[in-house]
């Protein structure tokens, strides 16, 4: 597979001449040797963005057109899924049913913003005196998409298939550990034919080959999905140069079961609430709220289910808990459960680092009871396979122990009283709310953060907005 720079349709060596391999964290063997891009590289696709941007092979291509090219990578990349969820986990460590999911969603969103590129229009405004006022909806310009490691492609495609639906350019930074599948995908727009600077990939350090995109004066917005410290980061960066940032951060949803949820579902929705995608999602449920008359039949049945959940070969197809993204990962996920034991929390499932063939950075399916509001594992991402189960003792102690969090990115409720769940889902603050539901995406459904995870939407007709200007003009009659 091609693993230099893609810029301007060629693919390129980065300028220092520098590469970074990438490991396979189910094997710890590596797997490729990516070109690492920094500023000056950066320089060179930001150039070919904006001149696309500016060209007429990009601004006389109707909109339709442009949806067309979007759609047309959508077909291309369905036809090739299995191809590119092989790739995704041989990256990231997920197993191959969850990156067949992930890759069908990215199918999903091209096909969703490449319907949405011939629909983005302008009002007429009934201003007072002589005048027909209208807007005029316009793309940004250049876009940097900056995306981490969890859903490689996909989390990418949440920004580059709206800027390009919205006519904009782009320069992506996929994640050092997971650059893969977004050079796979630049393959695809070659074979698609998307006019030269329209779509470029520069792999690199957060540090370098990013900075220097988010400091770059040529570029007009920064849509960045990460951790909330790189995201706070960003926006001061940002600041200089008057950027838009679109800023998708991290979580600590609060998953809440009252005593009246239908239990066997509930249960389940907790375990793939924490341990899909082996808990390294943003919007992991990894705080369980459990109403305390259901406490002990919950947990009980969690541990269960946990222990029977054992990681292995994520590319056998019955695997449901892959490796852990990286060694460094492992030891992060891992100094959290020696928090949660150091803190007096009581373990009831997992809590080990496994090696299910002799090699990979795998963690147990873990479960702590008994934890407090002010444990580290109460209150800090872990983005690990860990569950941190709390009691409430009614309606609104669970409310307000939910609300109990510097994030807002999501959150879960099981109750068969709809009222209920409706007022709990009107008190909680955060960007989506489940109820009797966990992990439920679609390209059509806004998905972002209220408070420390983040403002600005992806998906859904929002994220379109995050792309767009609008400029009023004034015909004087
Ligand atoms: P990260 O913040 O370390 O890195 C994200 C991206 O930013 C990577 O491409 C990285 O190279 C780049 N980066 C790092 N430092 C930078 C800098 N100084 N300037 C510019 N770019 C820089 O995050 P991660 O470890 O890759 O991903 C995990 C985090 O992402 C978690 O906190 C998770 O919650 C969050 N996340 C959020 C969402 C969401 O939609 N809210 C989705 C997925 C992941």
């Amino acid at each position: 597979m091609k693993t230099d720079l893609f810029i301007n349709n060629e693919w390129r060596p980065a300028l220092s001449g520098k590469r970074f391999p990438v490991v396979n964290p189910a094997t710890e063997e590596v797997i490729a040797d990516v070109a690492a891009g920094d500023a000056a590289d950066i320089d060179n696709a930001v150039a070919a963005a904006r001149g696309c941007f500016e060209s007429a092979a990009w601004r006389d291509l109707s909109a339709r057109k442009r949806g067309r090219l979007l759609t047309k990578a959508a077909d291309l990349l369905e036809s090739r899924l299995e191809e590119f969820a092989r790739l995704e986990t041989a990256h990231n460590g997920k197993t191959l049913f969850e990156s067949k999911i992930e890759l069908g969603m990215t199918v999903s969103t091209l096909r969703y913003y490449g319907g949405w590129a011939d629909k983005i229009t302008g009002e007429t405004l009934p201003v007072e005196g002589p005048f027909f006022t209208y807007t005029l909806r316009e793309p940004i310009g250049v876009v940097g998409a900056i995306v981490p490691w969890n859903f490689p492609l996909n989390i990418a495609s949440w920004k580059f298939a709206p800027a390009l639906a919205a006519g904009c350019t782009v320069v992506l930074k996929p994640a050092s550990e997971t650059p893969l599948t977004a050079l796979a995908f630049a393959e695809l727009v070659l074979e698609v034919g998307f006019p030269a600077g329209a779509f470029n990939v520069v792999p690199g350090g957060g540090t370098t080959a990013g900075a220097a995109l988010v400091r770059h004066p040529d570029v007009d917005k920064i849509s960045f999905t990460g951790s909330t410290e790189v995201g706070r980061h960003i926006m001061k960066l940002a600041a200089d140069t008057n950027k838009r940032v679109t800023l998708e951060l991290g979580g600590k949803s609060p998953n809440i079961i009252f005593a009246d949820a239908d239990l066997k579902a509930a249960v389940r929705g907790a375990q793939t609430g924490i341990f899909y995608g082996k808990g390294e999602v943003c919007a992991a449920g990894s705080r369980l709220l459990v109403e305390r008359a259901v406490h002990d039949q919950v947990v009980a049945q969690l541990a269960e289910g946990a222990k029977k959940l054992t990681p292995g070969d994520p590319l056998d197809k019955n695997t449901r808990l892959g490796a852990l993204v990286s060694k460094r990962q492992q030891e992060t996920v891992l100094s959290y459960i020696q928090k949660g034991l150091d803190e007096g929390a009581q373990l009831v499932a997992g809590g080990k680092a496994v090696k299910p063939n002799g090699k990979g950075y795998y963690v147990e399916a873990t479960v702590f009871d008994r934890v407090e509001p002010g444990m580290t594992i109460a209150r800090e991402e872990i983005f690990g396979p860990v569950l941190a189960v709390l009691s409430f003792d009614d309606f609104d102690h669970g409310v307000k122990l939910a609300n109990q969090t510097m994030y807002g990115l999501a959150a879960g409720i099981w109750t068969k009283d709809i009222l209920k769940a409706q007022r709990a889902a009107r008190a909680i603050r955060a960007g989506t709310v489940w109820i009797n539901s966990y992990n439920s995406y679609d390209s059509g459904a806004p998905f972002g953060g209220f408070k420390a995870s983040g403002f600005g939407r992806d998906l859904g007709r929002e994220a379109l907005d995050g792309y767009l200007e609008t400029k009023t003009v004034w015909v004087g009659l």
